[in-house]
């Protein structure tokens, strides 16, 4: 059977990382892709491992690191589109920037890193995009609006993109896992608080320090898993809910209706 190729865009750490691993120890051959390769020491020196540039805000970097890929490998059967940003706060005090950069890296730089790669998948009648959502792409959390809507995008994306690219050879996935302690609350988040708005303060402070003990689970390479058993598993399935928080969380949320389900997620805060 011929090797296979996945691209992976936010391969500099946590999910993207664990999942360049994964892949490469499956037989894969990997476009690890991110934002600064020439930081990366570990994924460069493994077998059928191309560290690439890709920002997923740079058009030029989106196609370049494609073809390189396809260069390298001869084609990509894959795509894994990981890399994210979260923000935290309220959503009247966000920075116009803030705003704009949590749709351009979670949303618009997906769309973009996907339209890259689908000519080469439709001329192959043949490719998986897994797309990196949330448990939060399917119930939403105080004070993460920016990051919510973001992710509901890429869940209705999903969902609808299927329907266009199955015909074509094409299936689109949604891994969605709960709570893990990556590194993304110290590198990919943008904290604004309740500003100098001083009606949201008791409610945000009180939601922010229970958000700090809140329990993550450890456990990050299970999501590299879900990943590619995504990619690999062959099948028609949409959504791989991923950890015990999301698995519990969405199919709670699946029985009830919307005010239960906001009393549900009130209890916990
Ligand atoms: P992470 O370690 O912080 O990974 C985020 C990755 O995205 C980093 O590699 C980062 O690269 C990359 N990135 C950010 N902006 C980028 C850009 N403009 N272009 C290319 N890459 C960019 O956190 P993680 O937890 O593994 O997150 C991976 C994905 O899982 C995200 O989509 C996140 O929303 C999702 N997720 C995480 C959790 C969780 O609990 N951890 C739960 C549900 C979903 P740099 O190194 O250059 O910053």
């Amino acid at each position: 059977m011929m090797t296979k190729t996945v691209l992976i865009t936010g391969a500099s750490s946590g999910f993207g990382k664990d999942a360049v691993r994964l892949f490469q120890k499956n037989g894969w051959n990997v476009v690890a892709s991110m934002r600064s390769p020439e930081r990366e020491a570990e994924l460069g020196v493994l077998d059928n491992v191309l560290l690439v540039r890709l920002d997923v805000t740079d058009s030029g970097s989106i196609q370049q690191a494609v073809e390189e890929g396809i260069a390298r490998f001869g084609r990509i059967d894959a795509l894994v589109n990981n890399a994210g940003h979260g923000s935290l706060g309220v959503l009247e005090a966000a920075p116009a920037e803030v705003v704009r950069q949590q749709f351009d890296v979670n949303v618009f730089g997906l769309i973009e890193v996907t339209k890259a790669v689908l000519p080469h998948m439709r001329k192959n009648r043949s490719g998986v995009i897994v797309n990196v959502s949330s448990m939060g792409g399917r119930v939403a959390f105080p004070f993460s609006t920016l990051y919510h809507a973001t992710k509901y995008a890429v869940e209705g994306l999903s969902e609808s993109l299927q329907f266009e690219l199955g015909p074509l050879g094409i299936r689109v996935k949604l891994v969605e896992p709960g709570g893990y302690k990556t590194d993304f609350a110290g590198r990919s988040l943008a904290t604004f608080g309740a500003g100098d708005l001083l009606d949201y303060q008791p409610a945000y402070n009180d939601f922010a320090g229970k958000v700090d003990t809140w329990p993550m689970s450890e456990r990050v390479w299970e999501v590299a898993e879900a990943i590619f058993e995504a990619a690999s598993d062959g099948s028609q399935q949409l959504r791989y809910p991923v950890g015990a928080d999301a698995v519990q969380l969405l199919e709670a949320s699946k029985q009830m209706d919307d005010l239960a389900v906001k009393n549900m997620i009130s209890s916990f805060l």
